[in-house]
């Protein structure tokens, strides 16, 4: 287990170190070729590749991933991964520039495809019998000046679902479309993160939400603006705590994150904060990463254009 960064110079101080522990994470039970699937494999030393005795064959252990064509060492790629999975507010592009001795837009490049990896695969609605949920929304982005701080304007509307537990879950969403209040879209949302029978749930006062309560699932609105809560159980002060620790990463590590961008980071803080409790997120992150396809630097600047 890596807790701390001396372990992570320690472990991984040099290309070789990284690249052996890929390896390892990629083929736990020796290398492979990924066309033929033969364990009959020569390696090439000079170039850190691997020759197919089978099918020629010729492949790397990055070939394909999210290390795919990168000039970056590899030792800065797991420093990086390190950073992201263990700064709860996150890091930006601008930090890891400075930590890594690497230009701006390398460092850009990086996060995003570390961001990616981590959220590539969502976990699927789980939340049903017996569980509470609690749902807000929040707004982000786009100031105005001498508009109500309330008003949306042109800021993004973010979602948010939390299931209360022990280690309690979360779910996040940008959504595109400003109307406040929009049944269908805050329905849809419910249904993406909660199965139909989830005990009871939680939400603001947000009119879009009526008519989500149903035999088996309880729904109670809180009134924000309200100081005297109803008290006891009914409150959204979970997911109001993953709101305002999202908006301090915001202010204090990412300064400004493009709208365009905003689902990613969204999704990178949903990810962090879920896995909170899992001791190895490193070497699982770097398992993501090994699993994860390619991502070109076109394909991110174009991306919401
Ligand atoms: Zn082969």
């Amino acid at each position: 287990m890596i807790d701390n960064l001396i372990s992570v110079i320690e472990k991984f101080g040099t290309d070789d170190k990284c690249r052996a522990t890929l390896v390892r994470l990629k083929w736990p039970k020796g290398i492979e070729c990924p066309r033929c699937k033969s364990a009959k494999i020569s390696r090439i030393s000079e170039r850190e590749m691997y020759d197919c005795d089978s099918c020629r064959y010729q492949f790397s252990v990055t070939a394909g991933s999210i290390f795919h064509d990168s000039h970056l060492p590899l030792t800065k790629w797991f420093f990086a991964t390190y950073v992201m999975c263990e700064s709860k507010k996150g890091v930006s592009a601008n930090q890891l520039k400075r930590m890594l001795g690497i230009s701006y837009k390398t460092a850009w490049y990086l996060c995003h495809r570390i961001r990616k990896a981590m959220t590539e695969v969502l976990p699927q609605p789980v939340w049903g019998k017996g569980a509470t949920a609690e749902m807000d929304e929040s707004y982000v982005g786009g100031k105005k000046r001498h508009v109500d701080s309330g008003y949306p304007g042109n800021k993004t509307v973010i979602l948010g679902a939390l299931e209360r537990g022990e280690v309690s879950q979360i779910r996040l969403r940008v959504e595109k479309s400003k109307k406040r209040g929009d049944k269908r879209i805050l329905h849809g949302f419910v249904a993406e993160t909660t199965k139909p029978d989830t005990s009871k749930v939680y939400t603001d006062d947000n009119p879009g939400y009526l008519g989500i309560a149903d035999a088996d699932t309880e729904h109670q609105s809180v009134d924000h603006s309200v100081e005297e809560r109803v008290g006891g159980d009914i409150h959204t002060n979970g997911i109001d705590g993953v709101w305002s620790l999202f908006k301090r990463s915001i202010v204090g590590s990412y300064h400004q994150v493009s709208a365009k961008h905003l689902d990613s980071y969204l999704d990178e803080f949903e990810w962090r904060l879920n896995q909170r409790g899992n001791p190895y997120l490193f070497r699982d992150t770097l398992i993501r990463m090994l699993s994860s396809p390619k991502m070109e630097f076109k394909e991110l600047i174009e991306k919401g254009a």
